[in-house]
């Protein structure tokens, strides 16, 4: 399997910023994933997964480690009885494809999630009410250890959280489903798709949500609204005009940039209302938000 070396992060995040990683490696079957990760323990050097990246943000001056995208058989789907299996770098698209043809429903919540299967345990994804920890069956995780199966209680799923680390590597799940006419997941997902094309900016760079919702029942979009934040810029970020906990990449943007904004917008909302924001989006190389 051939490692590319020196690849610039800002071409796989959807917000389109980051350096370059020290080396880039796309297995395509289990074994070129395990081949994969005894090379970079070999040479001593951390490992990271990539999905879509469309909840990563990546340090400027880049990233020391392997990244790993599964490609190949770990990114395709299929439907086994009222089981989804999919590889982790299976996208949603496909993953609901798959269901919507299969007469599975149960992941329509997922359609305007625009991740992996791998990406979205690590996050524990979730929209309207449900979440990757209502469907996952159970999770193959690979390291350089070996591969075990893992129940969502053993990956520790929560709001937005996994226990999962990088060198973790999740190489397949199944998704439990249950029977659906195709008409009505079609009709659900283009209800949903509708709602978030009029709450959503869908059509700019950016990598979802920016903060955690704070505990109480002002969400995190509202309050950085309260504060007057909307359309606020530094550099080529902008707080999304559309929702304010979105930031745009509005031309040039850098991570820096990005960083620069989340910082200011979580102090306005402390100052503002006394709520500590937590980010949401998954740092990637050294970088973090000072504190408060
Ligand atoms: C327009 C837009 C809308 C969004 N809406 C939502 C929403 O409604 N709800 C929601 O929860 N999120 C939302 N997101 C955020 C994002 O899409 C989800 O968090 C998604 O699950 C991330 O998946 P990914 O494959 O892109 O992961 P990445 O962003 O590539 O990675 C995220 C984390 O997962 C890890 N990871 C990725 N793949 C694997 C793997 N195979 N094995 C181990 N670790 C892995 C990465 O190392 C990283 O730590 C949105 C994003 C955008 C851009």
């Amino acid at each position: 399997m051939r490692l590319e070396e020196n690849v610039a992060l800002a071409r796989l995040t959807t917000i389109g910023t980051g350096g370059p990683a020290r080396a880039l490696a796309q297995p395509r079957t289990l074994a070129e994933l395990e081949e994969a990760l005894h090379r970079a323990a070999e040479t001593g050097l951390g490992v990271a997964t990539v999905g879509l990246g469309s909840n990563l943000l990546a340090a400027d001056e880049g990233v020391d480690r392997l990244v790993l995208r599964l490609g190949g058989e770990l990114a395709e789907a299929h439907v086994e009885g009222e089981l989804l299996v999919a590889g982790g770098g299976a996208t949603n698209a496909v993953c609901l494809h798959r269901a919507r043809a299969a007469g599975l429903g149960g992941f329509e919540f997922a359609c305007a999630i625009p991740g992996t299967a791998g990406g979205g345990v690590w996050m524990n994804a979730g929209a309207y009410g449900s979440d990757w920890s209502t469907i996952l069956e159970r999770a193959l995780v690979v390291t350089t250890d070996g591969m075990g199966w893992l129940t969502p209680g053993e990956l520790g799923l929560g709001y937005r959280h996994s226990g999962l680390r990088h060198g973790q590597v999740v190489a397949r799940v199944e998704y439990r489903l249950q029977p659906r006419p195709p008409g009505e997941i079609r009709a659900e997902v283009a209800q949903l798709v509708a709602l978030r094309k009029a709450t959503q900016p869908t059509n700019r760079r950016t990598f979802g949500s920016v903060f955690k919702n704070p505990d109480g029942e002002v969400g995190a979009g509202r309050l950085l609204e309260l504060c007057g934040l909307k359309g606020h810029r530094i550099g080529g970020a902008m707080i999304s005009p559309v929702h304010a906990n979105f930031i745009e990449n509005a031309g040039g943007a850098t991570t820096a940039d990005c960083l620069a904004l989340m910082t200011a917008a979580r102090r306005r909302a402390y100052e503002a209302y006394g709520v500590e924001l937590e980010h949401e989006v998954v740092f990637l190389g050294g970088i973090e938000l000072p504190p408060l």
